[in-house]
């Protein structure tokens, strides 16, 4: 009888769990998984986040992230491209080492930890966006990446050395006219043919926003490999590499990608290949997909936050000097409480990305590849920062919407669609991948069960519903808790009751891919969870004890974030008898307390640790930040009025052109 019960189980499991393609199934199965695991299990142990403390940054690698300020000082702020300059620009940061940062030193790279090019990424953004992203391409998934994890040793020896110095100049070329989100639907294809005795591959390219095609000379290229004499008997997504002026090849045309200055361009014309031009040759035709998604676990984890890091640090910074001094009214603009609203939640959005950014870079040096919480990253840093770049825009307000000299935010307020839209545009990460991967990867049954469905085996199946429905249970009856004071408290307490949602949601199986309304704000409380636990950690580690009220008002902001879209979720839940379940475990939302905005506004204010904390890793020499620095000491000596009135008209002034 048990068993039947099973069995009508198992038929009606395997009915609404979503038909998966391949492609599909390879982005789940890629990377691995952290503190994700324990959110979904609904328990994340605070004593285990506390013990686990960061590496000390070697002294090499001290002073390597100090010599980036010769870099910058080297390069300043021109914009990378179109420019006439780019080639010398290459060189230099290639033989300075930037562009190989993830080559080890068997190949004469110059490979770093994980936090050492975070730090330097979010410096060289905070400066000079645009050398930033020439920076990070190459750091980040594209030929040198996948040639450590994939290449031949030929082909290891033969490129690496010369990437590392910038010799080459790598770009990869995914995306097409067709094949945006959906990366590999109707990529180009290439077709298996003998010519001439040897096998070759023929390939008709139309790539499009390639970032750095219109420079490099080593392009790494993605498409669908067709073989229909069966000569290979291999097919699908294929990566291979060639060099510039390959026959065919055409390196034509540049786009523009919102004024931000660096190369970006398409990639076009028909190309006959080597099966060695293959990235691992013969042996990785058709394990393009696979190679792409494992090292993209990594990658998005590290770069777009780390950027998101420094431009948001250093508008929080500069807005915050900037507050104190500009006055409308005859007072302080910071005075005014819709300035300090818009900057507190500047600051709070900031502390956030930081505090996330030193956490995730240290889970990532212990050599885990967690793609759910890389993911996380990307989506929730990108769109924090522009969050962050929208409000600071509203209280620079005509200083920051006139290009010129004492404009210090047209630069990244350009360069910030760029991350929302690139490695995983943000609306389908929120929407589809976060919460859908996270089921499946960092769910602790789910993937067992898909498992035992896909392999025909029941006993499997037993085993992991029957752990499914306990966990279940206990996590239910344990989300009726009521909110304790404390927040960390309330932070276990809403990971208890994200966990028992998740399977509830969970239910709706198949459906779930297009209910992304839902998904989307699993997705949100799942992020906001990590984050706060990510301002533990970062507390724990970088901060005095003066600045617990700090973490707490964040993870305050983040848990009232999630108690809304919490019973957003049950609310709209579209069985009625599971919605009658999920009801009595709704939050009571009780309105935020607005006077601990201005209680905020006054600790931020002037507070030596916060500053120390905002300006590490970003640079701003000789800018107007640098001038809004000397302003707050003139403002301590009375004696400098004139000067002081001197510097604040200069600061406030805005760059004027000559009419011709
Ligand atoms: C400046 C820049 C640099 C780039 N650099 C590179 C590069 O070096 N190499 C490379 O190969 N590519 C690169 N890209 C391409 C980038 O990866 C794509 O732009 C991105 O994948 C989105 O594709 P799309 O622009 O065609 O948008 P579309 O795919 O048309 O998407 C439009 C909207 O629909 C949403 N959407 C689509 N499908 C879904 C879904 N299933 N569920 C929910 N929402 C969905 C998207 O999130 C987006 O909001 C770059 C792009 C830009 C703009």
């Amino acid at each position: 009888m048990i068993n039947i019960m099973y069995r009508l189980l198992f038929n009606q499991v395997k009915k609404i769990i979503p038909r998966i393609s391949e492609t599909e199934l390879i982005a789940l199965r890629s990377g691995g998984v952290d503190i994700d695991r324990d959110i979904f299990c609904g328990k994340v142990n605070i004593n285990k986040i506390i013990e686990d403390t960061p590496n000390k940054i070697s002294k090499n690698e001290q002073l390597f992230i100090n010599s980036t300020d010769i870099l910058l000082d080297h390069i300043g702020q021109q914009q990378m491209y179109p420019n006439k300059n780019i080639y010398n620009t290459m060189d230099y940061i290639g033989k300075n080492g930037y562009l190989s940062m993830i080559i080890d030193k068997k190949y004469n790279g110059n490979k770093i930890s994980i936090m050492t090019q975070s730090k330097i990424i979010s410096k060289i953004c905070s400066y000079n966006p645009s050398l930033g992203v020439v920076v990070m391409v190459p750091n980040s998934l594209g030929p040198a990446e996948l040639l450590q994890h994939y290449g031949t040793e030929e082909q290891k020896n033969n490129y690496l050395p010369r990437l590392a110095t910038g010799e080459l100049i790598p770009c990869f070329g995914l995306t097409g006219p067709n094949n945006g989100s959906d990366a590999v639907g109707q990529i180009d294809t290439g077709i298996v043919k003998k010519i001439d005795g040897k096998i070759k591959i023929i390939i008709k390219l139309n790539k499009r926003y390639i970032t750095l095609a219109p420079i490099s000379n080593l392009i790494g290229i993605g498409f669908n490999l067709q073989d229909p004499d069966k000569l290979l008997n291999k097919e699908g997504i294929t990566v291979a590499l060639v060099e510039k002026n390959h026959p065919g090849l055409e390196q034509l045309t540049y786009h523009n990608p919102n004024n931000a200055g660096f190369p970006n361009g398409t990639v076009k014309g028909e190309i006959t290949i080597d099966l060695e031009n293959i990235i691992g040759g013969e042996a990785n035709a058709g394990n393009g997909w696979k190679m792409l998604m494992e090292c993209l676990a990594v990658g998005r984890g590290v770069s777009l936050p780390a950027s998101s890091n420094g431009a948001s640090k250093v508008a929080t910074y500069g807005i915050g000097k900037y507050i104190k001094h500009r006055k409308q009214f005859k007072i302080p603009i910071g005075e005014m409480e819709a300035v300090k609203e818009k900057y507190i939640s500047m600051f709070i959005n900031t502390w956030i990305i930081n505090s996330s950014v030193h956490y995730t870079n240290h889970i990532l040096d212990k050599n885990k590849t967690p793609s759910v919480i890389t993911a996380i990253m990307k989506q929730q840093t990108t769109e924090r920062s522009r969050v962050i770049l929208n409000h600071a825009m509203d209280i620079y307000a005509g200083s920051g919407i006139c290009t010129g000299d004492n404009n210090f935010l047209t630069a990244f307020y350009n360069s910030s669609p760029v991350g929302i839209t690139v490695e995983g545009s943000n609306t389908l990460t929120r929407g589809l991948i976060i919460f859908g991967q996270g089921l499946n990867k960092s769910h602790p049954h789910i993937y067992n069960l898909f498992n035992s469905i896909m392999t025909n085996n029941i006993t499997d199946f037993k085993v992991n519903i029957n752990m499914m429905v306990k966990d279940s249970i206990q996590n239910y009856l344990q989300s009726y808790k009521f909110k304790n004071k404390n927040v960390i408290k309330q932070l276990e307490l809403l990971t208890m009751k994200f966990s028992s949602l998740s399977n509830f949601v969970a239910i709706l199986g198949g459906k779930i891919k297009s209910k992304q309304m839902i998904s989307g704000n699993m997705a949100d409380i799942l992020s906001n969870i990590y984050l706060a636990y990510s301002l533990i950690w970062y507390h724990n580690n970088y901060t005095s004890k003066d600045l617990d009220k700090i973490r707490d008002y964040c993870i305050e902001y983040l848990l009232q974030d999630s108690y809304v879209k919490y019973n957003l979720i049950v609310d709209n839940y579209d069985n009625l008898m599971i919605r009658n379940i999920l009801k009595p475990t709704k939050y009571i939302i009780s309105s935020s307390n607005l006077s601990s905005i201005n209680n905020l506004y006054n600790i931020v204010k002037d507070n030596k640790e916060i500053e120390n904390i905002l300006t590490t890793d970003i640079y701003y020499k000789n800018t107007v930040i640098e001038k809004l620095e000397r302003l707050d000491n003139l403002e301590k000596n009375k004696d400098n009025n004139e000067d002081y009135s001197k510097l604040y008209n200069d600061i406030i002034s805005v760059f004027e052109y000559k009419i011709n």
